[in-house]
This record gives C-alpha cells, sequence and structure tokens, in this order.
C-alpha cells in the first residue's frame, strides 16, 4: 500500500534553516536534484524513501538520496509533492550506498541506476493490483479462416492446447484483432483468472537429510564459514568444482550455518530461470521445514508478484533470497552470504540499459558490507580463474563427482568427411537407440533457434530478411511464420519469391524445431520434447519440462544451450552436441572460452547417477585444441592454452575493456560521428583504441552502429574516459547517440 501525502501550506521563516532533499529522480539525469523538504514530512522522510517530486512542467518519482539542511542554493528550491513510502523504506541505506557506488562503475545516472534496482511495480505512481492471468483455448471446428495472421494463431492454438495471452503477444505481431475474430467465429475461448499461477509455490516439498560431506566439500564449507560469532570480513571465493561434484550441497551447508548460527540473510544468484526449479526445490527441502522462509525472484513472475516479494524482504520476512541477475539488488538488510551460482554465465550481463554485470556487483556488494561471496562454477570465467591465481580470490576446488561417480566418456565424431547437410551421424543415431533400448535418457544440444534460420529462394538464392536489423529472418514452421530473433519483427512468408518470382522457397540449415521433428521420424515411438526460448515462454513451461524429464515422461531432449545448464537429471546417459563447430566459428575473442564452457557443461549433464555417462561431440574440425580439451575435461590445460593468447593481445584478464556504440538512424551521420569520437578519444594516451568499426550487427531495429573498443592496463584511464561521457555525448550530433558498455560480453 502506499500513501500518499500533499504538502500542507508550509510557512517559510528565513531565518531558519530548511530541511532539504537529494533526490535520485528516475529521469536520464547527471546528478540528484534538490528540493524542499514540506514541514509535516520532516519527521517522517529518510533516505531510501520513494517520493513524487515536479520536474519541469511535469511529476516525476524519484528516491531521496540525502537529507540536509539548506545551504547556499542559487535558485528557490521547489518543494516534494508527496511522499510515496511509509515506515519502511524502498532502499536502505546500504543500499543506498551500494547503487550509488554501482551508478558510478558503469558511468549511468543515479535516479536510473535505482529504478533498475526497484521492481517494476515499485517505480510507477500507482502500486501494481491484481494480475489478470488470460488463456484461450481452442475449441470449435476448424472453419475456413481468412488472413493469414488468424490462420497461423488459430493453428498455434491448436496445437498447443492452451495458449497464455502473453505468449500470444510474444510470437505474433497485432493479434488482438484476429483473435477477436477467432472469439467471434467461436473457434477459440477466452478465461481469465486472477490467481498466481506461480510455479513455485504451491508445491508439497518433502524435506532431505543433509548428506555427509566428502572431504573436499567439507574443507570448502569450513573456509566460506570459519566456526566463529564474530563480525564476519568479506572474503571472495572461487569454488571450482567439474560438474556433479557437489557445489551447491556446498552452498547449502555454507547457508545454513548464515541462517541458522549467524542469524543473517543469504542470497543466491542463478543464471536463468532454466536453472531456478530444481534449485529451489532443493532450498526448500532443506530449509523450509525448518522455518527458514525463502524469496523467489525469477523473469517468470508478473511485476505484482515481484512488487509482493520485494515488499517481504523489505520487511524482514524472508532468510533466503534465489532470484537471477536483478535479485543482487534485493534490499536484504541483514545480509551474511552471498553466493553466485555457474558464474561464468553471461546472462548475468544486462545487455541493455544499465549494462550490469550481476556475478561484480555480487563481488562489490560482499566487498561493501564485509561479507563472504562464493562464486561456483565448473567452468570459471577465465577472469574470475585468473583472479584467483592471483591471490585476489580463494580458489576453492572439488576434484571428484559425488559419490565417486566417474565423469562421462567424451568422443569426438568426426563428420568432415560427410556431406554438407549432416545433422545426426550414423554414431549419434546408434548412440540414441541405445540409450532409447537401455530405458535411459538423452539430451541433445543444438544451439540454433527455429526450424531453420533461413528460407531460401532455389532460384535466385534470394533469403528473407529482417527490415529492421541485418540478419535473415528465422523460419518457424510449427508457427507458420518467419522472425526476427532480434527484434521479434514477424512475418507470413510470401508464396512466391518477391525477388525473382520462383516458386521453390525452401527451409536451409536446421535449427531445434525441425531437429525435434527429424528426431520423431527417426524414433516415432520416443517422447521427445524441445527446450529452448520459443517452447518456454510462458509460465510455469520451463518448469513443466524439468518435471517432465525428473518423471522420465521425456526419452530425448532437444535444445538450445538452455539444456546445458545446471540440471541434474539421473537418468541422462547420453549427451549429443550436435554441432561444435558452430560455437567455435564465432566472431569473438571469448569464442573458444564459450566453446569449451558450453561443451563441459552440456557433458556435465551425463552420467549424474547411477549408470555412467556418454558424450559424443560432432564435428568437422576433430583437430582443433578447445576440443581436445573438452575431450579430458581438462579446465587447466585449457586454461593453459587460451591465456597466453589473452596475454600477447591485452584481452580480459590483462587487460580491461570498454566499448562504445555510436547509433542512430542516419548511417552517414553515425559512421562520421564515431570517426570523430574516436579522435577525441585518442588523447587519451594509456587507451588503446581498436576501431571505429561496424559492429557485427550492423543494423539493429533499424539504427546504424559502429563501435569503437577501448583497451587499457588498468581500470583507471578508462574510468577518466567514463567521466568524460556527458562532454562527449553532448559534442555529438543530436540524432546520434552515445553507449557505453563497461566490461562488455557481447560485442555484436
Ligand atoms: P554440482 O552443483 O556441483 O553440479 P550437486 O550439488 O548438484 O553438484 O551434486 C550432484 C549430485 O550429488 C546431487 O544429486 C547431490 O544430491 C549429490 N551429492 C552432492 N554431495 C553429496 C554428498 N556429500 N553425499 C552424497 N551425495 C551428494
Ligand atoms: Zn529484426
Amino acid at each position: 500500500m502506499t500513501h500518499q501525502r500533499s504538502p500542507a501550506q508550509q510557512a517559510i521563516d528565513p531565518a531558519l534553516p530548511q530541511l532539504c532533499a537529494d533526490v535520485a529522480v528516475f529521469a536520464p539525469l547527471p546528478r540528484p536534484l534538490s528540493y524542499v523538504v514540506p514541514a509535516p514530512m520532516e519527521k517522517l522522510l529518510r533516505p531510501g524513501m520513494r517520493v513524487r517530486v515536479p520536474l519541469g512542467r511535469r511529476s516525476a518519482i524519484g528516491v531521496v538520496v540525502r537529507l540536509r539542511p539548506s545551504g547556499d542554493e542559487q535558485w528557490e528550491l521547489k518543494p516534494i509533492s508527496a511522499c510515496l513510502d511509509e515506515e519502511v523504506v524502498a532502499l536502505d541505506g546500504d543500499s543506498v550506498a551500494f547503487l550509488q557506488r554501482v551508478s558510478a562503475y558503469y558511468a549511468y545516472p543515479l535516479g536510473l541506476t535505482i529504478k533498475t534496482a526497484l521492481p517494476a511495480g515499485l517505480t510507477q505512481q500507482k502500486a501494481p493490483t491484481a494480475i489478470q492471468h488470460v488463456h484461450y483455448r481452442a475449441t470449435g471446428q476448424e472453419a475456413v479462416l481468412r488472413g493469414a495472421t488468424q490462420q497461423a494463431i488459430y493453428a498455434f492454438i491448436v496445437s498447443q492446447g492452451e495458449v497464455a495471452a502473453e505468449e500470444i503477444r510474444a510470437s505474433f505481431p497485432h493479434p488482438h484483432a484476429p483473435l477477436r475474430r477467432l472469439e467471434e467465429l467461436g473457434l477459440v475461448t477466452r478465461t481469465q483468472s486472477t490467481s498466481s499461477r506461480d510455479p513455485f509455490v504451491g508445491l508439497d516439498i518433502k524435506p532431505d537429510t543433509p548428506p555427509v560431506l566428502a572431504p573436499e566439500q567439507q574443507q570448502a564449507v569450513t573456509a566460506i564459514c570459519p566456526d566463529t560469532e564474530q563480525p564476519s570480513t568479506f572474503a571472495p571465493f572461487l569454488l571450482h568444482g567439474v560438474t556433479g561434484s557437489g557445489k551447491t550441497e556446498v552452498y547449502l551447508h555454507a547457508i545454513a550455518h548464515v541462517v541458522q548460527v549467524q542469524h543473517r540473510q543469504a542470497l543466491v544468484l542463478v543464471p536463468e530461470i532454466a536453472l531456478t526449479p530444481q534449485l529451489v526445490k532443493r532450498f526448500r527441502a532443506r530449509f523450509e521445514h525448518q522455518g527458514v522462509r525463502i524469496g523467489i525472484l525469477h523473469s517468470g513472475m508478473s511485476v505484482a508478484e515481484r512488487h509482493d516479494i520485494w515488499r517481504e524482504i523489505n520487511h524482514n520476512r524472508i532468510e533466503i533470497v534465489i532470484g537471477a541477475r536483478s535479485a543482487v539488488f534485493a534490499p536484504l538488510q541483514n545480509l551474511g552470504i552471498v553466493v553466485v551460482d555457474e558464474e561464468h554465465d553471461e546472462s548475468y550481463k544486462q545487455g541493455e540499459g544499465l549494462r550490469y554485470n550481476a556475478r561484480d556487483l555480487a563481488l562489490l556488494r560482499g566487498q561493501m558490507l564485509q561479507i563472504p561471496v562464493v562464486l561456483g562454477s565448473a567452468t570459471p570465467a577465465l577472469t574470475r580463474f585468473e583472479r584467483a591465481r592471483a591471490g585476489h580470490m580463494t580458489l576453492l576446488s572439488l576434484t571428484h563427482r559425488a559419490l565417486s561417480r566417474p565423469m562421462p566418456v567424451v568422443e569426438i565424431v568426426d563428420l568432415s568427411g560427410t556431406k554438407e547437410p549432416c545433422v545426426l551421424g550414423e554414431q549419434m543415431l546408434t548412440a540414441l537407440q541405445q540409450t532409447l533400448d537401455a530405458g535411459e535418457q538423452a539430451v541433445l544440444l543444438l544451439n540454433r533457434r527455429g526450424f531453420s534460420p533461413y528460407l531460401i529462394c532455389r532460384d535466385c538464392g534470394a533469403t528473407f530478411r529482417c527490415p529492421n536489423c541485418d540478419i535473415t529472418l528465422t523460419w518457424y514452421r510449427s508457427k507458420g511464420m518467419l522472425t526476427c530473433n532480434y527484434c521479434d519483427y514477424t512475418q507470413v512468408p510470401e508464396e512466391v519469391c518477391p525477388g525473382c518470382g520462383g516458386a521453390t522457397i525452401e527451409p536451409q540449415g536446421v535449427g531445434t524445431e525441425q531437429l525435434e521433428h527429424t528426431l520423431q521420424e527417426y524414433f516415432p515411438t520416443a517422447a521427445i520434447a524441445r527446450m529452448d526460448r520459443d517452447s518456454t515462454r510462458t509460465k510455469g513451461s520451463q518448469q513443466r519440462l524439468v518435471e517432465q524429464m525428473e518423471n522420465r515422461e521425456v526419452d530425448i531432449l532437444v535444445g538450445t544451450q538452455m539444456v546445458a545448464k545446471g540440471h541434474d537429471f539421473a537418468a541422462v546417459t547420453l549427451v549429443g552436441v550436435v554441432d561444435a563447430d558452430a560455437a567455435l566459428n564465432f566472431p569473438d575473442f571469448r569464442a573458444a572460452e564459450r566453446c569449451f564452457s558450453l561443451l563441459a557443461q552440456v557433458a556435465g549433464r551425463a552420467g549424474r547417477g547411477a549408470v555412467p555417462g556418454r558424450v559424443l561431440v560432432q564435428t568437422r574440425t576433430p583437430d582443433n585444441p578447445v576440443l581436445e580439451c573438452a575431450l579430458s575435461h581438462d579446465y587447466h590445460a585449457f586454461c593453459a592454452q587460451e591465456l597466453p593468447m589473452r596475454e600477447l593481445l591485452g584481452y580480459p584478464p590483462y587487460g580491461y575493456l570498454l566499448n562504445m556504440i555510436c547509433f542512430g538512424l542516419n548511417r552517414a551521420e553515425v559512421e562520421q560521428s564515431a570517426e570523430q569520437l574516436s579522435r577525441l578519444l585518442r588523447t587519451h594516451v594509456e587507451v588503446e583504441i581498436l576501431g571505429p568499426a561496424p559492429c557485427p550487427l550492423f543494423r539493429l531495429r533499424n539504427r546504424y552502429r559502429v563501435q569503437i573498443l577501448l583497451k587499457a592496463a588498468t581500470r583507471l584511464p578508462l574510468h577518466q574516459v567514463l567521466a568524460r561521457l556527458p562532454e562527449l555525448i553532448a559534442a555529438l550530433p543530436t540524432r546520434v547517440n552515445l553507449m557505453a558498455d563497461v566490461d562488455p560480453l557481447d560485442m555484436m
């Protein structure tokens, strides 16, 4: 609930200093603005509270970051219009200090930094009210439908049985009119409910018994939680444990100590919702029956649900928060430990707006609060590993799988001799058959969504391209639609080639949707499921897939890198990598690291139960040294191979990067601005400047993009450049924008 107070008439006595508030307004402003605190608000207002303030001729929301007596302001300050928080503040003092550091580090306005940190429900004028969940179900007999979109939407609803409105909106442009028509025709019915369908609540979970830790696990727990009740100090740990070595068990024990002995709170970050169901279940099984309350923050939650959990945390009603990236901002006021699971995962980095990396912010928050931070991974990011090796973090290693289970055997399948389109080689098919015969499960990785990445005209070779981006449209046969995976532009393909009028338009290349079909043809009786961004759009769908895998209702799971992440399915004995080369040939200095990590992670899904696992990796470059390291699960060999190359080029971990992207609608303006900018930047002698060069995705959502990559041996000179950002932006033509990405990962 928010109560709004209107400022009462204020008697101004010039002799008395007035109370002023510095407010970080949710707007792109370089610094907080000052306002007068109206007398009735004086006793109540505290830093961290949300207020409504006048801003020009409008009103805006912001957070009070400082209260102070009025000084020698040069003009008369306006009063705060209303206070939007009661006793409980939106952000405690520690959080305000933390966000000030974040804002400075990423050179991003404080008001917008705070806005990013708060759940959407707290950044609007009105608190969110009950949510409506709208679903569509196919009911009628198929009639003759006019309009391709109507047809496509109807086919989609039929194929899914029941579909959430949000999923239809995500898949089709302008679906409202066609949906209304389908309803009128009695072909679909619409149901509406206000109940939450959050997959994580309401499940009955059996309490578990903590296993006896293996010696390496015990050592790790003891290092993280020394047996004292002394106030802790900042202690960063890198927990490097092979897949299935029991890292999660280490987190559970360390957190039990923090929560039950030190009576402090724990924050657990996980890369994506994909990982959450199983992990959440393990935490609930371990803690809930002991009265420890767990709060989940995941991307599938509605604004209102997120708002509610945030408020619960604000009120100190939750001891353990588990969540994705943005949970790093959760307002826990007595935090005692932060755990970042799968710390290498690039989804910790936000790709737009405040481009923060939650893993790095976890370390910053731990440092400011003087508490331990545990980063866990089977394949730590090379930068982290180097930090640990240099003594800046404590390295903890788990070298064996739990219960002495063996690592899976990895075999390279050489496809270099086969004809071009070979999706599933002989060896893979035989292995799949054996797995099915044995009643075990298989996981197949193919990092490409859709039915195929192109539709191509056989006559003239033209492909369908996105009108907004420099990219071909992906063909989704199930929806009968071509879609841009970057901007979500969608169209029904023409029957004939728009270029030459040719009538033979064919899919080219293989995505997960097609692989699923092909497998079904090879193995008609097998239950095949798909896990990718398209099949897991709706709430709970990810959870259902994981459950189906656990209950062994699925024999073969096909998917993108989502299948590689953290899952613990005991009956998976075969993992197949359909195309290892796709990851290797990526134009980025991190390609090898990403490929090694992906292979090690997906291989780690095999043989976690009693039966040993087997991994088949299809490639046309079998001699690639990265594959060799993956073959032997040898992270250290991979580091020994990769780090010298990074050092030679001054790339991370031996240097720091700042990517500056000029973008705008006019190509010539963007290119000229980037040239001009790079000349200005060349005055910084300690910074090496690469570019300007067109981004690999030169046009995205209609904007042309040119990047300048800045590289330096230390952070300092890059921060000097960042400090000039407002000045640099001011020097650009108004129609060209400049975006700075600190510690960039995705440089497409
Ligand atoms: P990781 O997080 O490193 O992939 P997990 O913590 O998921 O590994 O452990 C893998 C499996 O081994 C899980 O099923 C877990 O319950 C089990 N396990 C972990 N540690 C132990 C232990 N000390 N004793 C028995 N089983 C364990
Ligand atoms: Zn596009």
